[in-house]
């Protein structure tokens, strides 16, 4: 997609867990070349938002769309073979599998071929092109060195790089990214804002949920504030560091 371009497209959202309202009509966009941050208090409906949005669990009511087609009723194997990837709040990577491995796994996601056939060796075709597209991916991440290591065997900040990795491997044109920075030391934090930093520069459009709020100000191009399952602002960096509502309900403490 062009800088720019319309990726994703949320109008007025719902999510109920029998009488909770854990999102109540939430309404934004996220353009390619954007990085948006979603901020607010545990339990504001972030996660569940993310959840929507990879159709891992579809919305009570509201529309989705990704790439100007409704995503809301698919199922999210499908919106990622679209272009969408996500990483969760934590980690999921295979810890005794070689990080190239299990970065080959999300090439696997946009391949014709099933994960089994290529695992027992049915097409070295096929397996020599999702190997190849898995090293790409950690050379774009910085991770080349490592590739023949157990996962399990990094730093926290390097196994959330290996997941943003495998991420990247399908191939997306949104990157949804669940408090990526989270229990990263100060250095790491670093590192990873360059790479999203550069992600961004290549096009991609990335959402991310992150509490570390320096992080959040120095990265993202918008933000937006959930309370209590509410949109409560949306808006710059700048403009939201100054907003009452955001002082109140998320600064305040
Ligand atoms: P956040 O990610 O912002 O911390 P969540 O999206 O995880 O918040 O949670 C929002 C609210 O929805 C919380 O009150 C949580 O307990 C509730 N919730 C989340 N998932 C479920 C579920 N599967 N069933 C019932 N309630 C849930
Ligand atoms: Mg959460």
């Amino acid at each position: 997609p062009a800088r720019g371009e319309l990726i994703l497209q949320l109008n007025a959202v719902t999510k109920r867990f029998g009488g909770l309202v854990a999102n109540n009509a939430i309404s934004f966009e996220v353009r390619a070349g954007e990085v948006l941050a979603l901020i607010g208090p545990n339990g504001a409906g972030k996660s569940t938002l993310f959840n929507c949005i990879s159709a891992v669990s579809p919305p009570s009511s509201g529309s989705i769309r990704f790439l100007g087609k409704p995503v809301e009723r698919c199922d999210s194997r499908k919106v990622a073979r679209m272009g969408m990837s996500r990483t969760f709040q934590h980690v999921r990577l295979l810890p005794r599998m070689s990080v190239l491995d299990n970065v080959a796994l999300g090439a696997h996601l946009r391949g014709r071929h099933s994960f089994v056939a290529s695992a027992w060796r049915l097409d070295r075709a096929q397996e020599q092109r999702i190997l190849a597209t898995a090293r790409d991916a950690l050379e774009r991440c910085g991770l080349c060195e490592k590739a023949h290591l157990p996962a399990g065997s990094l730093p926290l900040g390097q196994q959330r790089v290996v997941e943003i990795a495998r991420a990247l491997a399908a191939d997306p044109s949104l990157l949804l990214l669940d408090e990526p920075a989270a229990g990263l030391r100060y250095l790491e934090k670093r590192e990873l804002g360059i790479l999203l930093g550069r992600l961004r520069k290549e096009g991609l459009a990335i959402l991310l949920v992150e509490h570390d709020l320096d992080f959040v100000m120095e990265l993202a191009d918008r933000v937006v504030v959930m309370d209590f399952g509410e949109k409560i602002a949306e808006g710059l960096p700048q403009e939201i560091r100054r907003h009452p509502a955001v002082i109140e309900a998320y600064l305040g403490g």
